[in-house]
């Protein structure tokens, strides 16, 4: 089965049918761009920024910042890259940036709300995207965490392309964006799905609270019906939307995004043989039948 599945690794991804389902990998830190490519990946569907922040007591400079995403996106030479600006707060929290007297962090000052508290920080991330795009030739496109709905998107996008960034997005990650996803399409560029943070806010369950982990599953049909607005919304205006959550890794729940209408799915790279494998069994009718099934509810177990 896993040979199997490996013999597939130059391919790319598609369903049966041939609709192709573009499979990207979720990259922590430029080297790790290594497994992404030795596991086949399409190229970058998040990167997560944090980690040039992480362990510092100040901002790292535009210079250092530059550096590192040219160094990534060298590695992917013609193909799509996405970069997540810097998702500080809540689960990620960061000394010389996120308040500590929060009585609610996730639902405090986080992603872009965090950046605007912190203008320089935002600015000076953009500027070195930016700078890394024009000494690379990556397919570079930039999104913001935490973007609660289209006046939020349009504020990023307009000051992401003010920098000279071409491709600019959002996450959904907040219910609230799911519901106004007809409003992002005609402001962004693309969507990303984050299913780990879409999960914890739709169900109202603390990611990292062991107690309701039970709750914790993009199975559940109202999270899944959130995602269909969001695909709904991109077909009908030519807007890309991924999954760059979990969701994105486990095979069986890959078909049914397929089927929902997500365009791509990224994930990491040691999960991309099982689900290239997985996509290749269904043609785009039985990925919808299945996307039905999974919306109505019947692959999701209640907790007791
Ligand atoms: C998500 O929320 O699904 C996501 C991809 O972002 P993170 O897990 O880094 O919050
Ligand atoms: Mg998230």
């Amino acid at each position: 089965q896993a040979a199997k599945a490996k013999e597939l690794r130059g391919r790319p991804g598609a369903l049966k049918d041939g609709t192709l389902i573009p499979l990207l990998a979720n990259v922590g830190k430029p080297k790790d761009a290594d497994p992404a490519l030795e596991y086949g990946a399409e190229g970058v569907g998040l990167f997560r920024s944090e980690f040039l922040f992480i362990g510092n007591s100040e901002p790292p400079s535009v210079e250092e910042q530059t550096k590192a995403y040219a160094e990534l996106l060298s590695r992917f030479p013609g193909r799509k890259v996405v970069i997540r600006m810097l998702d500080a707060g809540a689960d990620k929290p960061l000394p010389f940036l996120t308040p500590e007297d929060e009585p609610n962090p996730a639902l405090g000052l986080r992603g872009l709300r965090t950046l605007k508290a912190h203008m320089n920080v935002l600015e000076g991330q953009l500027e070195a995207l930016a700078r890394a795009d024009a000494q690379t030739d990556a397919d570079l496109w930039v999104m913001a965490p935490m973007v609660a709905d289209e006046h939020e998107a349009e504020y990023f996008v307009k000051l992401g392309k003010s920098k000279g960034l071409k491709k600019v997005g959002v996450m959904a990650e907040v219910p609230s964006i799911a519901l106004v996803a007809d409003k992002v399409a005609k402001v962004a560029d693309f969507v990303s799905i984050g299913t780990n943070d879409l999960t914890q806010y739709t169900l109202a369950a603390d990611r990292t609270l062991g107690s309701v982990a039970n709750y914790q599953t993009a199975w559940h049909p109202a999270v899944l019906r959130a995602i269909k607005l969001i695909a709904d919304a991109g077909n009908a205006n030519g807007m890309p939307v991924g999954v760059c959550g979990e969701a994105a890794a486990d095979p069986d729940l890959a078909v049914v995004l397929a089927g929902i209408g997500v365009n791509s799915l990224s994930m990491t790279p040691v999960a991309l043989d099982d689900v290239r494998a997985e996509l290749a069994k269904y043609t785009m009718e039985e990925a919808k039948a299945k996307a039905e099934a999974a919306l109505d509810g019947q692959f999701y177990n209640p907790a007791e």
